[in-house]
């Protein structure tokens, strides 16, 4: 198959205009001149998006597709306090709501030109979703608990629900990783179980770190509503929690967590200090802008980042925080809140997002060598996005158009491993309209 566009942008190389990408069997196995690529494929079929772009699809470095059903249930509450309502909520739930409301993110990701997402779960719903899409990515085993004697216990669980989860992503696009969810509902023993496990096993250690100040407080002093009633809701009030000193970062270095191969999301709460470690330790980062803004998080450092090396790709954190999964949204306010803060027009580019967006995320899911850019020999995860709309025309440079006039709406094709999962409008792995009426009930529920 041939896809040919006003613009092809690799990534790795020089936007290509009037260009064309080839893909079979579902790699890409030659990028040129659209003239040229066509005439040597004369038979073979064909798709013209005209005045749009192909580029890598978007990897989404942080979601959890499960919580989609969440858009706009919690909204305009400080982070703990939205952490709060999130966790009473989702005990109405069942599996199946679960399930539906994965399926609703899966349909949102693939509308939005994401292709790929690493995703924590607890429930395991994000996986069958995500399978049933046709979406790449990782799907990170949701561990947490706060007493120490449990720690054996859970762990064991974890390893089963590993091994099984292992078993159905097989022969899909989907791989397995473990997650000790946060600092405020993982105690230090599991932190470093799971570490030393994911180590043996040569699984992405994903986690929530260093986000709002009140995690921050948690550590440090011991304090605030994540040490108080969040601790109550979930029984872990007897449980001894001592001020500690130090930031989140220097906690986990403290019990060799970083040992393992890790995926950060967040950090925010971050001084020179700490960046270092996640330097020294290869730590990628999924950086949240959009989701941080909303809660009042704050904004990561994310030049700084830059500037020490660091992997970093771009997360949505899913519809419950950030109300859509909207990637253009999340470069163009990524990009804006950086430059705003630093007071400079040079402070980053919209070419550097589109990066971070495609193979900086791959990177950081260390998934480089198979997509986030478009090379011959790396799979076809691609997407077209128009540029024809009166709010993008003229689109001079392609960089610029996409960050700073597309949006989730001008997506015309999410393809992944050279299969089609959206084309002009319709979905080729899911049943929207189903999706969508079986969400509505649960939508009610939580209300
Ligand atoms: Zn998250």
């Amino acid at each position: 198959m041939i896809l040919t566009a006003k613009w092809i942008l690799p990534i790795t190389s020089e936007p290509i205009e009037d260009g064309a990408v080839r893909v079979l069997d579902g790699k890409i196995v030659a990028l040129g001149k659209k003239v040229a690529l066509t005439q040597s494929y004369l038979e073979e079929e064909r798709l013209d998006f005209g005045q749009a772009v192909i580029l890598p699809g978007f990897v989404d470095a942080h979601t959890h597709l499960e919580f989609s059903i969440f858009r706009g249930i919690c909204d305009d509450l400080p982070f703990s306090h939205w952490k709060l309502q999130l966790t009473k909520k989702s005990n109405s739930l069942s599996w199946n709501d679960w399930k539906i409301s994965a399926e609703l993110g899966v349909l949102e990701a693939i509308q939005s030109g994401i292709t790929c997402i690493a995703d924590i779960t607890a429930t395991g719903a994000s996986l069958e979703a995500a399978k049933k899409g046709g979406l790449r990515g990782i799907i990170f085993v949701e561990v947490s608990e706060m007493n120490h004697l449990k720690v054996g216990e859970v762990l064991s669980e974890a390893k089963e629900k590993v091994a099984q989860w292992r078993d159905k992503t097989k022969n899909t696009n989907l791989k397995i990783g473990i997650s000790p969810y946060s600092v405020y509902n993982a105690c230090p023993q599991l932190f470093q179980k799971v570490s030393e496990y994911a180590c043996k096993e040569k699984l992405l250690l994903g986690l929530h770190l260093a986000g709002s100040k009140d995690e921050y407080n948690f550590v440090k002093y011991g304090s605030g509503p994540l040490a108080n009633e969040y601790r109550e809701l979930k029984g872990w009030q007897n449980l001894l929690w001592q001020p500690l000193g130090v930031s989140p970062v220097k906690y986990l270095e403290n019990w060799d967590v970083f040992e393992a191969e890790v995926l950060a999301v967040h950090c925010i709460q971050v001084n020179d200090y700490d960046i270092d470690v996640l330097k020294r330790y290869g730590v990628s980062i999924a950086h949240c802008p959009k989701c941080s803004a909303k809660l009042g998080m704050g904004v990561a450092p994310l030049s700084k980042f830059l500037k020490r090396g660091l992997n970093i790709g771009i997360g949505t954190d899913s519809p419950a925080s950030n109300n859509t999964m909207d990637f253009f949204d999340e470069m163009r306010v990524g990009l804006l809140l950086q430059r705003g803060i630093a007071q400079d027009v040079n402070e980053l580019s919209a070419k550097k997002f589109v990066e971070l967006a495609t193979l900086g995320g791959a990177k950081a899911l260390r998934l480089e060598r198979e997509i986030g850019s478009l090379e011959e020999g790396k799979k076809a995860d691609l997407i077209a996005v128009d540029l024809s709309h009166s709010h993008q025309v003229p689109a001079m440079e392609p960089y610029s158009a996409l960050v700073y006039t597309a949006n989730q709406e001008n997506i015309l094709l999410t393809m992944v491993g050279g299969k089609i999962l959206y084309l002009n409008g319709e979905y080729k792995t899911i049943d929207a309209k189903e999706v969508l009426e079986l969400s509505e009930p649960i939508r009610r529920k939580l209300r």
